[in-house]
């Protein structure tokens, strides 16, 4: 099935969904984005996708030619022009066509892209067994450099991390920041329990602030669960009686091994599985 792509308030079909070779999107990586996912039909936390785009767009200096409510309803139309219920959604800004050279001013007509299909990240399995993670030598950019709460179109420094998990055998990689504490993984923010507690690397650990980790910190904290946001250390994640980790794509996933070291008994944890539980329910309306 080839779905319709949305450029510019246009819908192509996949093989002409094209933009310019010249877009500093594409030359530069000079843009932002959002993965976003609807389930049964209604788009889960549409508006806080919207606000973090408008938010990475405005870090860049970019200005979105549409505005929020439009935004949204764009995505809306465009799930509703391809008849998708479950789906995921890649809703791209680029910086527009320019001239070579990297001179944002210099380029014209940022392009919004909306590009709904399907994704299946992990293996249903992974999900039942958990993952195993390494920590990647490729540390997580300095906020001060290239801010991680900016979802930019630049994703190199996730995907060297990624390289180092795929050559690991692994499907994610740990990242660190620049000053070795724990950041998040390469796509996917990171939870640990400790002491029946759950832990997880505050925003100033230098990390994207997740859609899914905050609706997991919320989850948490309805099941009377503490919730601490603080900097870790790999110690922390080693000595974990639980791991997990959070995102659009991944949902909800257990981490069972870091480093060769096996996580609490080494298979998904209570509270884990709970969370997991009560984050697909709240994503598909049945809570
Ligand atoms: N960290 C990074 C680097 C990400 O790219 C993502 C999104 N894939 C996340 C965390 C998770 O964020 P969200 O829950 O908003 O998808």
């Amino acid at each position: 099935m080839s779905f319709k792509v949305y450029i510019g308030g246009q819908l192509f079909d996949k093989a002409d969904a094209k933009i310019s070779v010249y877009d500093h999107g594409l030359l530069y990586g000079d843009g932002v984005f959002e993965g976003i996912r609807s389930y049964n039909g209604r788009v889960f936390r549409l508006k806080e996708h919207v606000d973090r785009l408008f938010d990475s767009a405005r870090a860049i200096h970019l200005e979105i030619p549409l505005t929020r409510d439009e935004t949204a309803k764009a995505v809306v139309s465009t799930l509703a022009a391809n008849e998708l219920t479950d789906a995921y959604i890649r809703l791209i800004v680029t910086r527009g066509a320019g001239t070579l050279g990297l001179d944002p001013r210099r380029t014209s007509n940022p392009q919004v892209i909306i590009i709904t299909d399907h994704i299946s990240l992990y293996p249903e399995e992974m999900y039942e067994k958990g993952l195993r993670i390494v920590t990647a030598g490729t540390a997580r950019n300095h906020p001060a450099a290239l801010n991680p709460r900016i979802k930019s179109l630049n994703y190199l420094n996730n995907i060297l991390a990624k390289i180092e998990g795929a050559n690991a055998g692994c499907v994610e990689a740990l990242m660190l920041n620049h000053k070795g504490e724990v950041a998040e993984c390469t796509g996917d923010n990171i939870f640990i329990v400790r002491r029946g507690e759950l832990h997880t690397p505050s925003i100033d650990s230098g990390i994207l602030e997740g859609i899914t980790r905050d609706a997991v910190i919320d989850l948490a904290r309805k099941e009377g669960i503490r919730v601490i946001e603080r900097s870790m250390d790999r110690h922390d994640v080693y000595t974990a009686e639980e791991c997990f980790l959070t995102g659009t794509a991944a949902e909800v996933i257990p981490v069972v091994e870091c480093d060769g070291r096996p996580i609490g008994g080494g298979s998904p944890g209570p509270i884990t599985k709970t969370l997991r539980k009560r984050f697909h329910a709240l994503v598909t309306g049945e809570s």
